[in-house]
């Protein structure tokens, strides 16, 4: 038997800046636990160099990789940094390059971090497809090196250290996979929300931190739909990809989408939102990366404002949802340069699916195939966005995320529960697809979408 699964709820919902959970998040935050780790060992470089490899060298341009590390090496974190200043950073670094570090300075050009091509590092020898490493420079030494992956969702760790920090003590409900989380949810008579905060209550460190945590995400989920729905015009980076979120949901306030379909296309509305929020490098919250973010909160945000969710129950359905993230992170991967965007769009339209059908009064059965519905149906599904940016396919993928959630949920809810393929099952097949995937199809922007655009 494996050991219980314990990665944190708000771990998987980690408020940051987009574009990229693992391109931008994980990068700042690896580049901030080397800055650490040199501060704590009195090590006051000349310099800092950090080559970037894999994925993070493919499509760090597009997706603000190299900013990210600076910011990091400032010892800035993604749920503070000042955004005005993140995106600033390059011209303020080239008038002056000394940034405060300890007793003293050091200097970090922006030209320090370097996008290595495949040919300057044996690729098939990278511990992750995300891959970085830091040097802390004095004149031709190296006084201090690290190499750190970003793994998806904003997660980050060593080579040599690949085991997420545990929590403080076992968990209450210990849980290994899906069966065994069901299993414990029908023990307490409860939902799989409830084992997850039962779990997360016995680690806090003081009474109401978790419930305080998860309203702290759902304002943020809120916020960032309305900046979304507040902007117009064309998103950053050259593709020319105008936002229309605004557009979508005036044209469902105004009637003009069919009946049937307007709370499906309210919440497209809000994913397009979060996802263009995402795009321009603004504030977001994994779930469970920065380029799946629209799903979860689309789809639960339109339905809590339909029906006065008491706060309770939003509470349990994020819980819920991240139970399937928990899953899925342990078991398989939530990282696009690993196993392709089954791992992020589909293991989001499976968060949502749970939490939809929990909230429309699944039982924890229901629930767990609501999941499996929607992950089975994004299975090869590649990650291949145009000029490496998080716009193209991804901020329609989104909105075709919260279309699938709803359908998983309702197949789950009005047909005869099926139990040929548990969640378990497809996850492991997601990871096994997901090896099988030619490195082109996995965020290195060398196939599929991103190399059809014609030449001009
Ligand atoms: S295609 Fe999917 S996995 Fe790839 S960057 Fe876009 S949302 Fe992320």
């Amino acid at each position: 038997m494996t050991p219980p699964i314990t990665v944190r709820l708000l771990e998987v919902f980690r408020i940051g800046l987009g574009p990229s959970s693992s391109h931008t998040v994980g990068p700042m935050r690896a580049a901030a636990f080397f800055r650490e780790g040199c501060l704590a060992r009195g090590i006051l470089p000349e310099r800092v160099e950090v080559d970037l490899m894999g994925s993070l060298s493919a499509t760090g341009h597009g997706h603000l990789t190299d900013l990210a590390v600076l910011a990091g090496l400032h010892g800035w974190a993604p749920e503070t940094v000042d955004l005005d200043l993140f995106h600033a950073l390059r011209e303020t670094l080239a008038k002056d390059p000394r940034i405060p570090w300890g007793s003293g300075s050091v200097t970090i050009r922006p030209e320090a971090v370097r996008f290595l091509r495949y040919a300057e590092y044996r690729h098939e020898e990278l511990p992750h497809p995300n891959t970085m490493r830091l040097r802390a420079m004095s004149g031709k030494d190296t006084l201090f090196e690290e190499t750190w992956c970003s793994v998806g969702g904003g997660f980050v760790q060593r080579p040599e250290d690949p085991s997420i920090p545990p929590p403080p003590g076992a968990p209450l409900h210990p849980f290994h996979d899906g069966r065994t989380l069901v299993a414990r949810a029908k023990e307490l008579r409860g939902s799989l929300g409830d084992v997850i905060l039962a779990n997360e209550q016995g680690w806090e460190t003081r009474p109401g931190e978790v419930a305080d945590g998860i309203d702290h995400v759902w304002a943020a989920f809120q916020a960032c739909i309305s900046r979304g729905l507040e902007r117009k015009g064309d998103l950053p980076g050259g593709l020319g990809v105008k936002r229309r979120a605004a557009e979508l949901l005036a044209r469902v306030e105004s009637g003009r989408v069919e009946r049937v379909y307007r709370h499906i296309a309210r919440a497209q509305a809000y994913a397009f939102a979060i996802n263009e929020e995402n795009a321009a490098g603004g504030r977001v919250v994994t779930a469970p990366t920065n380029g799946a973010a629209g799903i979860v909160p689309a789809v639960l945000v339109e339905f809590a404002e339909r029906t006065m969710l008491h706060p309770d129950v939003i509470r349990n359905a994020v819980a819920t949802a991240g139970a399937i993230a928990m899953i899925v992170k342990t078991h398989a991967s939530i990282s696009g340069a690993e196993v392709g965007c089954q791992g992020e769009v589909g293991t989001a339209t499976a968060m949502a699916a749970a939490a939809l059908c929990q909230l429309m009064g699944g039982d924890v059965k229901q629930v767990e195939v609501a999941a499996e519905i929607a992950m089975e149906h994004n299975l090869g599904l590649t990650c291949d966005p145009i000029k490496g940016l998080v716009q193209a396919p991804c901020i329609e993928r989104n909105a075709m995320g919260v279309a699938k959630a709803w359908s998983a949920a309702q197949l789950s809810l009005h047909s005869v529960v099926s139990n040929v393929v548990s969640l378990d099952r497809v996850i492991a097949v997601m990871k096994r697809t997901g090896e099988d995937m030619k490195r082109e199809y996995k965020e290195t922007s060398e196939g599929g979408l991103a190399v059809s655009l014609p030449e001009c």
